[in-house]
């Protein structure tokens, strides 16, 4: 039985067929700002299971390094997977800087969450690491409803102290490496830790006060969902997400489409473009378009602009041309589709992010090149 987690019901929501496409087996993107998240998060759990038996209790100064030496590694582990993904961009090593800031903000809000206000890395005693250490009750743990249906990964357990150090609560934490929220936490995530939070309640008949909330490395900020409790809604989402042979109904909107990694399979977001329904603006777009010319070397080439002709992905050329620019990744990928896919130049290609700010178009490592495929039948069966 497949499982529904937090994120894939925020998929569910935001829109079904993206939900039922992520399910398809099809080639998975890579993100900077994903393997980074998770390089982060991995640290964080690795320094929470740290044994540090056999030290000083009075020893400081070894947290900086200790820190620095874990998250290389994990850094580096991530690195590999990025570029072992099928579709990935240019890989950000400057990036590394962030992560390490990342780290030093969610390490920040464990050491207030202990009660040790204002202090850095460096003074922290193997003792103080210890006393935290035993704060948390579970660091990357799967939470499961006893029917199997639900399932999520939570970040971190941690008993909530009172001045006196008495367990007075749990908290339920999930650590956000992203932007943090201007005012209230963002619906999707509030929906993710409640479960979390229901979840814990669910198998734990004699919990203490459970809260849950979001930890935002970025600028060690906590944000708390409040709110009802999720389960049967989250119950409700799986019955509605049970895979069926046909595509789900595809929503598209610009919050929902905008980083969904499987427009070359979806004939929605072509469709509510050409109607008006999908508003299309800004430097950077996506397109479906026939490959007119193209020099050797897939540097430089002409492409012409199609629209659909119904709801299934048939397309039909415009009329309207564009020269068009490649580099980077991009300038690879259409090599490979010129040297793997023998119908390239009868078919359509998917453009993703182009930019369409200069007198030809732009692509490069931040974009997509792939086969236009609408997948209208799925390939699990
Ligand atoms: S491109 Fe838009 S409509 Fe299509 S699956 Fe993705 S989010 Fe849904």
């Amino acid at each position: 039985m497949q499982s529904l987690s937090p994120s894939s019901w925020n998929n569910f929501e935001a829109c079904p067929r993206k939900f039922w496409l992520s399910r398809q087996r099809l080639p998975r993107k890579a993100g900077m700002a994903s393997s980074l998240g998770t390089a982060v998060h991995d640290s964080v759990e690795d320094l929470c299971n740290i044994d540090l038996s056999g030290r000083s209790d009075e020893e400081v100064g070894w947290l900086p390094g200790a820190a620095k030496a874990i998250l290389t590694r994990q850094w580096d582990d991530e690195r590999e997977k990025f570029f072992n993904t099928p579709r990935h961009p240019k890989w950000k090593e400057e990036e590394f800087e962030n992560a390490q800031k990342q780290l030093i903000g969610a390490l920040n809000i464990l050491f207030k969450k202990a009660g040790y206000k204002q202090v850095s890395l460096a003074s922290i005693s193997v003792a103080q690491w210890k006393d935290i250490q035993e704060m948390i009750l579970a660091a990357e743990g799967t939470l499961r409803s006893s029917c199997g249906r639900l399932m999520g990964r939570l970040d971190l357990l941690i008993a909530d102290r009172d001045e006196d150090g008495n367990t007075v609560g749990w908290i339920v934490a999930d650590l956000k490496t992203g932007k943090p929220p201007d005012g209230e936490v963002y619906d999707t995530v509030s929906r993710q830790l409640r479960m979390y939070r229901d979840l814990l309640i669910a198998n734990n008949p004699n919990h203490p006060k459970i809260t849950a909330e979001g930890w935002y490395s970025k600028n060690s900020s906590v944000y708390v969902a409040d709110g009802p409790n999720v389960i049967d809604d989250a119950m409700a989402a799986w019955e509605a997400s049970q895979l069926t042979p046909e595509p789900f109904e595809g929503t598209p909107s610009s919050d929902a489409c905008a980083f969904c990694e499987y427009k070359a399979w979806c004939p929605s977001w072509p469709w509510a473009k050409a109607n008006g329904n999908l508003e299309s603006h800004g430097t950077f777009r996506d397109y479906v378009v026939k490959i007119l010319r193209l020099e050797d070397d897939c540097s430089v080439g002409l492409v012409e602009i199609t629209a659909p002709t119904d709801e299934s992905g048939n397309m039909l050329p415009t009329g309207q041309k564009y020269g068009i620019i490649l580099s980077g990744y991009a300038q690879e990928h259409m090599k490979n589709i010129v040297d793997l896919a023998p119908d390239w130049e009868t078919e359509f290609v998917f453009l993703g992010s182009v930019n369409v700010g200069g007198s030809s178009w732009r692509m490069g490592d931040w974009c997509d090149v792939l086969m236009w495929k609408p997948l209208l039948r799925s390939t699990r069966e």
